[in-house]
């Protein structure tokens, strides 16, 4: 069993956060909480939030600091948060780190550790220019490292797999250099505060799992 329930996971797009999030909190029974997820779920269904993220998240860019707080604010009062969570892809720059702070204290819960997935930008551009998902469960796939039984079809709904917009081979590299500007400061601000685990994220998930669970009892 894991002690540390309340948890950001911090990194580079591909790095993994996404896929160790899913099977961690199926299994801890934690709520997991990723913000690309929300909008883009957002963005699909045509909400005045997913109008107004549109634009950002097309093009690789950071949706602003107060819709995504005000977004991440309320899920975090939801019921299924109780039990622990894992925010995946948020705090995504120091104003959101500070406001997360706030909205937290103001809520009485604690933040239990930040664990930072380290890793090296040529793994990180071929993970995520082979990346494909489920349209339905999310699951993630790679068309070199962990491909789908049949060729684009989800192993668990059978349903057809799509390769997101921005992880075309320019947007991800888009996204890398913002993430160097925007979110890596946060790895020594966590750090700061005692707060941050550092994983080695350039393994199969099959070894990059096991080390997340040591950090967390
Ligand atoms: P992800 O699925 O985490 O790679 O996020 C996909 C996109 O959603 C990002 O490129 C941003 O446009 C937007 N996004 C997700 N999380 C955040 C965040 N914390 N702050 C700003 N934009 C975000």
């Amino acid at each position: 069993m894991i002690k540390k329930r309340n948890l950001v996971f911090l990194g580079a797009p591909g790095a993994g956060k996404g896929t160790l999030a899913q099977i961690l909190c199926q299994e801890m029974k934690l709520a997991h909480i990723s913000t690309g997820d929300i909008l883009r779920s957002e963005i699909k269904n045509g909400t005045e939030l997913g109008k107004k993220a549109n634009s950002y998240v097309t093009s690789g860019g950071l949706v602003p600091d107060d819709l995504v707080t005000d977004m991440v604010g309320k899920r975090l009062q939801e019921k299924d948060c109780q039990n622990g969570f894992v925010l995946d892809g948020f705090p995504r720059t120091i104003p959101q780190a500070d406001l997360l702070e706030k909205v937290m204290v103001k809520h009485g819960i604690k933040l239990d550790k930040v664990v930072y997935f380290e890793a090296t930008e040529g793994i990180l551009i071929k993970r995520l220019t082979a990346r494909l998902l489920c349209r339905k469960c999310n699951t993630n796939y790679n068309t070199v490292f962990s491909p789908p039984k049949a060729k684009g079809i989800c192993d668990k709904c059978g349903v057809e797999l799509y390769q997101r917009p921005d992880d075309s081979l320019e947007t991800a590299k888009d996204r890398l250099r913002i993430y160097n500007v925007q979110t890596a400061p946060l790895v020594p601000y966590y750090k700061n505060k005692m707060l941050l685990a550092t994983i080695n994220a350039e393994q199969a998930k099959d070894k990059s799992y096991p080390e997340l669970l040591k950090v967390l009892v």
